[in-house]
Parts: C-alpha cells; structure tokens; sequence
C-alpha cells in the first residue's frame, strides 16, 4: 500500500462517511472530502486523486452518468460506487458505467479498506502496463525515425554525388532538390535553393522549353545547349505524388564525335561527287562516238540510272550535312501554298501515270511563313514524293494547309502502306527504312531525315500519324510570320 495516495470521498455527509474516512486513514491514505459536485471537479483538476469513491445520489447527481463523464476525463481513474443498498442489477451497472467496484452496508471498515486496496492495485497495474507500452511505442517510433533519417541521408548522399546533374522538383515546379553537378552544370553558388521557383533559380532557355513542352506533349527529353560548347541530354521523368526529376548528362564528347563523323561524310561525299560527274559526262559522250549495239546501249542506261541513285544520295547527304551545321540562314517570306503548287505541278504526269486521285484543301488567308524557300521546297517535294511512291497504283493522296492559333499546319495523307507503330518515330532518322516497305520501292532512308532538319531549323514540328494497310499522315507546324 503506497502512503500518501490521496483518496477522494464524494458522499454526502452520513455516519457512514465518518466511518470510511476514519477507517481509510487508518490505512494510510490522505483522505479529502468534497460535498458538491463544484468541489469534486475542482478537486480532481487541482489534486489529481488516486481513487475517487462516490456515494449513489451525490449532490442530487445521476451517479452514473456522472462517473462516466469523469471517466472520459480521466479514463485510468478508480471509481468506487457507495449504494444505499444492494439492489438487483447493481452489479452490472457498475460494470456497464467502468467503476472498479461498489460497496453497499453493512460495512465494516477491513471491506472499505479491502475495496479500496483492490481497486489501487488494479489501477496501479493498469498504469504500469500503460507507461510500458507508451515507452515501448516511442521507442519503436525513435527506431523508425532512425532508420528513415540514416535512409534519407544516404539517398541524399547518393544524389549528391552522382556524376549526372539531378533536379526534383514539387508539383508546381518548386525545387525540393539540387545536386552538386546541377550547381556544376550551371554555375550556381552554394545558396540553398530549396522551395524557389526552377525557372527563378536556372534561367536556361533550353531547360524552360523542356519543362514547358514536357506538360504539354509526351516529350520527355531534350537538349540543353550553352554558349561554351557543352551539350547536356536533360531527361524530365514525372514522380507521383511528388512533383518530377530532370536528369542532366553530359554528352558533349557524342556531339564532337558526332560532328566529325558528319565532317568526314561531308568530305568524303564532296570527294566523290566530282569523279561521278565525270563518269556520267563520259557516257554521255560514248553515245556520239558511234553507233552502239542494243545490248551496249542498255548497258549504258544501267550505268547511268546507277550513277544518278548515287549522285542523288551524295547530295542529300551533302544537304543534310550543311543543315546540321547549321548553314541554312536564308530566310524569306514565303507562301507555304505556292510552294506546294509548284511540288504539285512537277508529280502531275507522276500521278497521273499511277492513277492516283489528289486533293487539296488549302485554307484561304494564311499567313507567310519566314523560311528558306529552296529548303521548303526539298520539304516539300520528299512529303509529297514519298507519298506518290508508297501509294499503289489507283490510290488517294490528300494535301491541306491550314492556320491554327497562328501556326501554319501541313498535312500530306496517302492510301500506302502505312507505317508500324513502333517504327514511326524512327522513320525521320538517317537511313532508316520500315520493315513493311514493299518490295521493289527503293530509297535510302534520307529524306524524312532531310525533311526533319529543315523543319527544325525552322523551329517548327513533323510528326506521322499512321495505320498500316491504311495509309500514313505526315504533319509539318510552322510558327506563322505576321
Ligand atoms: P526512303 O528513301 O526510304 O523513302 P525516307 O527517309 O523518305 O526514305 O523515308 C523513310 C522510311 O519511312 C521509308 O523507307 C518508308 O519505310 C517510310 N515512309 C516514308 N514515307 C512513307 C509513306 N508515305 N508511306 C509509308 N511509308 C513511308
């Protein structure tokens, strides 16, 4: 039994209050009496009592729904009933209310102190339990925070040191990390940039078009190009429930390699067109020294067609070379449907011969376009050319040109074969052909890739939209000039 445990008496002066009181004592608690239902809450707020002991009909109270509101207060608080009597159904009432136990008369002092004794244990018991498993809880709960602090620092560490320059940003584009070779890449001090606005902290314009386009298309990476000669491939990946991650690597010595190889194209096409002009020039001649046989002379033809596929080739490689240097710097403005006119007029008798059915639907008002029209033209006539060649005899080629939220739209749709899905994007790289192109229809792979070049160096867009068996849709958007 621990001294000093206050008990509260609650009852309404009796001889039998002086009994408990006196008995309690007796037994070594310290003992407060309150006669109102004020003095009780007072008491349980000021003195925190060990065990308060109730007498049924306290202060004119519903003694049970008054211990139940003290319990909800104070839920490990032992609550003894005193009953005038011992009626049926006390027992469970006291059970159904949450008091410890009741004591009814005849009393003797050993039952109220025995009762008072039994309900302390049990409620010491239950604080014991209680303090274990709150220590045991924070304990655990300190663990875990342990753990997923030493978790946060190595992923911190991890991303800290990472050779790619890494950026997470939130939803709105605030960032919630920057690594070093970020603050490498774009000469930024060892500010804590955390919170701020990307495009406040990293002001390039090549990672703004990325974050721009990435929430309006599919487009998910895109090269991020300075002054000084370092290009960097930025991926942008979004992250559920975080916002996204934009990984940055270095590819700088791919774009040198990537140059020389196009510098050793360029010469060696340069070098190789001079003595095929020299060997066309001499067939032509060998036609005028005398008369040839039929045989001699389909030779002669064969060698020609041979020699013209490869000037042919040589020349779109030469023209691709001079567009990724970016030499194409004419520009102009020019009438997209005028261009198209003239593509049209030179595949007429093409068309024609393959019983192919054109139409056109060309939007009046449009605006001109700042171009070079010799490279529209090429663009042009490789859309249209393509869709003559892959379409079979007796199909359908629609072109249009439209204006939409100022931006001229090119679309060139053919009955042909169409392209596979999953080649569809690659048909614009260099000597790339589908695997469903029919026999017999030659090519080299080059002219999406020349057409591709010019449409960027215009600052416009291609795309193809395509069914196989169906027929293909090329795109080309350029900004209008106005
Ligand atoms: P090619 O000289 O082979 O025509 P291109 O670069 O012009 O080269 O086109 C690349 C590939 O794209 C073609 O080989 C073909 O597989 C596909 N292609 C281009 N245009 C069409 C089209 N209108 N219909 C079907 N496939 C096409």
């Amino acid at each position: 039994m621990a001294k000093h445990d206050l008990l509260l008496l609650a009852l309404n002066p009796s001889p039998v209050l002086d009994l408990m009181e006196r008995a309690l004592r007796a037994a070594g608690y310290e003992v407060a009496i309150v006669h109102d239902v004020e003095g009780l809450n007072r008491s349980l707020q000021e003195s925190s009592p060990a065990l308060v002991l109730i007498g049924e009909g306290f202060s004119g109270e519903d003694v049970f729904s008054f211990s139940e509101a003290m319990l909800e207060r104070f839920p490990t608080l032992p609550i003894l009933l005193y009953a005038e009597q011992d009626a049926p159904g006390m027992a469970k009432a006291v059970l159904k209310a949450g008091l410890s136990a009741y004591l009814h008369p005849p009393l003797k002092m050993d039952d109220i102190v025995g009762a008072v004794n039994k309900s302390m244990a049990r409620a010491r018991q239950l604080g014991d339990w209680l303090r274990h498993e709150v220590r045991r809880t924070t304990s655990s709960l300190a663990e875990r925070a342990k753990i997923s602090e030493a978790e946060r620092t190595k992923l911190e560490a991890v991303i800290a040191n990472i050779q790619d320059g890494v950026i997470v940003v939130g939803d709105k584009q605030e960032i919630i990390i920057i690594n070093r070779s970020i603050r490498d890449i774009f000469n930024l001090d060892d500010s804590v940039f955390n919170g701020r606005h990307l495009s406040e902290v990293i002001t390039n314009q090549d990672l703004q078009a990325l974050l721009m386009r990435s929430s309006e298309s599919p487009l998910k990476y895109h090269e991020v190009n300075f002054d000084d000669g370092r290009v960097f491939n930025a991926q942008y990946t979004p992250i559920p429930g975080v916002g996204a991650a934009i990984t940055m690597q270095d590819i700088s010595y791919l774009k040198e390699l990537d140059r020389l190889k196009n510098d050793f194209v360029h010469t060696v096409s340069h070098d190789l067109r001079s003595p095929l002009t020299a060997v066309l020039g001499y067939t032509e001649l060998i036609e005028r020294t005398g008369p040839l046989s039929e045989n001699q002379q389909e030779f002669l033809h064969r060698i020609q067609g041979s020699v013209q596929h490869i000037t042919t080739l040589i020349n779109d490689l030469l023209d691709l070379g001079r567009l990724e240097a970016g030499f194409d710097t004419r520009r102009e403005s020019i009438q997209l449907e005028g261009v198209l006119r003239y593509t049209l007029d030179m595949f007429e008798s093409h068309m024609q011969k393959k019983k192919i059915t054109l139409t056109t639907n060309i939007a009046p008002n449009l605006h001109s376009l700042r171009a070079n029209p010799i490279r529209i033209r090429q663009m042009m006539d490789n859309l249209v050319g393509n869709a003559i060649k892959y379409t079979p005899e007796g199909g359908t080629i629609r072109v249009g040109v439209s204006m939409e939220d100022n931006q001229i739209i090119l679309e060139v749709t053919d009955s042909g074969p169409g392209i596979p899905t999953g080649e569809q994007n690659r048909v614009f790289d260099k000597f790339y052909r589908a695997s469903n192109v029919p026999d017999g229809i030659g090519g080299s792979g080059l002219g999406l890739a020349i057409v591709k070049s010019i449409v960027d160096s215009h600052q416009g867009r291609v795309w193809v939209e395509s069914n196989v068996g169906k027929g293909s849709s090329f795109f080309v958007v350029f900004p209008a000039h106005e």
